[in-house]
């Protein structure tokens, strides 16, 4: 079987990952267009989000599946991917406090939050009179390590062109491959075999900050932004989100923004030393999309990946190799054709 696959961002990467393993002959182009999210992105999995403190969707299905594929790339390509780093979730408010100890209380959410008397290691860097809360289970998935390295092992095995697709020459193309499989982010809301889905394209910016004497801190820290480690003393921090956005560029307004709030996390001092923007393929009922075109039916989409690429790729990417291999019928929830997909 051949497979064609345009865009290698976190779900390109993710689905050539799981056909190769079946012995698929993959081809993989990507044409370095901007705007990619899967690169700015810290890579968080965080298993309890929102101001309430839910569980993912799915927690328990995609965070096994996630582990499993990002520890074997880590084996496969011998560079480090899976980052297991608890997040010392700072409380602002009372009324904060006491959502948190709610859902502490809750046999299902046990084995994902607790409650913390001090911020450890974040201590001399934080502001004072705030709580803490821990949520465990948490990794960061190092994009630019898993696809900057995948892409140079495609490239050295004669499967990855970079290359910008036209949509013009796609119907001369397609039936050279048992499938073509658009995995293009965002800008798949321009593609014309599946004018039918509707997108709500968030830009998201972030920012890279140099503490001193914090090279030692491995947990996460997160309020309203999130800092992560990347080593030596730099966190990324963020992310923002705009739905309206004259660029692809960082802007100063999204810059400020990030500031203010991570002002109201540190009272130490930071440099800035880098601000990266790229645009999260969203979807308005946050679900991925995946499925054949209405108009020619060996062209698949797998995309809509929204907030969560670094969770979600890995579990959808091996349902898609299943749909695609076994013929295995897709799961209602991210099927192209169900209700609420259409514009
Ligand atoms: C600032 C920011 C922070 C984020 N933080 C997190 C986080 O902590 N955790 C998390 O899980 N998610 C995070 N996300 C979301 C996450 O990045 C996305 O869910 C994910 O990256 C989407 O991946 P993708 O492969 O679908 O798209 P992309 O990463 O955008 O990849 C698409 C690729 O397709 C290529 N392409 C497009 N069209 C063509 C064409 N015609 N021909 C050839 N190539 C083409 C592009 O060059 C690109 O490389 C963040 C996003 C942003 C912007």
């Amino acid at each position: 079987m051949k497979i064609l696959l345009i865009g290698q961002g976190i779900a390109g990467t993710m689905l050539a990952w799981a056909l190769h393993q079946r012995g698929v002959q993959v081809r993989i182009a990507d044409g370095s267009l901007p705007g990619n999210a899967s690169l700015p992105a810290a890579g968080i999995i965080n298993p309890v989000t929102g101001k309430r403190f839910v569980k993912s969707w799915r927690l328990e299905e995609f965070f096994p599946a996630a582990k499993h594929a990002y520890q074997a790339l880590e084996q496969f390509l011998k560079v480090p991917v899976w980052q297991p780093h608890p997040i010392l979730r700072l409380l602002g408010t009372a009324e904060e406090s006491n959502d948190w100890a709610a859902r502490c209380a809750l046999p299902d959410y046990a084995d994902y939050l607790g409650e913390r008397r001090d911020a450890g290691a974040w201590q001399p860097f934080i502001k004072p009179g705030l709580s803490y809360g821990v949520i465990h289970q948490a990794a960061r998935v190092h994009f630019p390590n898993l696809i900057g390295r995948f892409r140079q092992w495609a490239l050295e095995s004669g499967m990855f062109e970079n290359k910008v697709m036209d949509y013009d020459a796609i119907p001369g193309i397609a039936p050279d491959y048992d499938a073509v499989v658009f995995c293009e982010g965002f800008r798949a809301s321009e593609n014309p075999f599946f004018p039918e889905l509707s997108w709500q394209p968030a830009k998201g910016e972030a920012l890279l900050l140099r503490l001193q004497n914090a090279a030692h801190i491995t947990d996460m820290l997160k309020k309203t932004m999130t800092l992560v480690p990347m080593g030596e003393g730099v966190f990324w921090a963020g992310g923002s989100y705009q739905w309206h956005y004259p660029d692809l560029l960082p802007s100063e307004a999204e810059r400020n923004f990030i500031l203010r709030h991570v002002d109201e996390m540190l009272a130490a001092p930071f440099e800035i030393i880098g601000h990266v923007a790229g645009v999260r393929p969203a979807v308005k009922d946050r679900r991925p999309y995946i499925g054949a075109s209405k108009k020619h039916s060996n062209l698949f989409i797998f995309n809509g990946l929204g907030t969560k690429g670094a969770l979600l790729a890995p579990y959808w990417a091996e349902h898609l190799a299943a749909h695609l291999l076994q013929g295995l019928p897709l799961d209602a929830a991210v099927d192209t054709k169900r209700s609420g997909a259409g514009a």
